[in-house]
């Protein structure tokens, strides 16, 4: 899928705004909703979205609600920091298929680095249980501030 296009309503993360799939949620209030990757690349590896938004990517969005995410990103990362106490946080998106994007939904990734331990790239890492993502989930949750 190139950077031009229709937003697709039936994209995975539409559904789970919607709650027709399920989702380990870490925070949400009216204009954001952060959740655990399913695929995560470390522990603790989180994703930020628009619960406003209809951009597909970067390029796409409005600027007041990309300033609303952004803001909830820094939020969330600053709970995962706090919760998980990480070496590092990595702060990412893509922009289109080409680029590595596979979810066509504007999203921020936290990925949590810690010294000497490998992660897994983009798209390559292994299906977590829920079990394990749950209490994850709420230890960031509860950091929140
Ligand atoms: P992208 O490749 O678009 O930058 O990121 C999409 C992310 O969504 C990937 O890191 C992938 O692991 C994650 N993902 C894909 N399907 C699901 C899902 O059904 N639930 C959750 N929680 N994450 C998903």
């Amino acid at each position: 899928m190139s950077l031009i296009g229709a937003y697709d309503p039936d994209n995975i993360f539409a559904k789970i705004l919607r709650g027709e799939i399920p989702a380990v949620k870490v925070f949400e209030d009216a204009d954001v909703l952060a959740f655990m990757d399913v695929f995560p690349q470390s522990k603790g590896h989180t994703l930020v979205i628009s619960k406003t938004s209809q951009a597909r990517n970067l390029l796409e969005v409005a600027p007041a609600e990309l300033q609303t995410l952004i803001l909830g990103v820094q939020r969330v990362a600053k709970a995962v920091e706090a919760a998980l106490k990480p070496d590092g946080l990595i702060i990412t998106q893509f922009n289109g298929a080409p680029a590595g994007q596979t979810v066509f939904h504007l999203h921020f990734h936290i990925i949590p680095r810690y010294d000497g331990v490998e992660i897994a790239g983009h798209g390559r890492a292994g299906m977590a249980d829920a079990e394990v993502l749950r209490p994850l989930a709420a230890q960031i949750g509860a950091s929140i501030s």
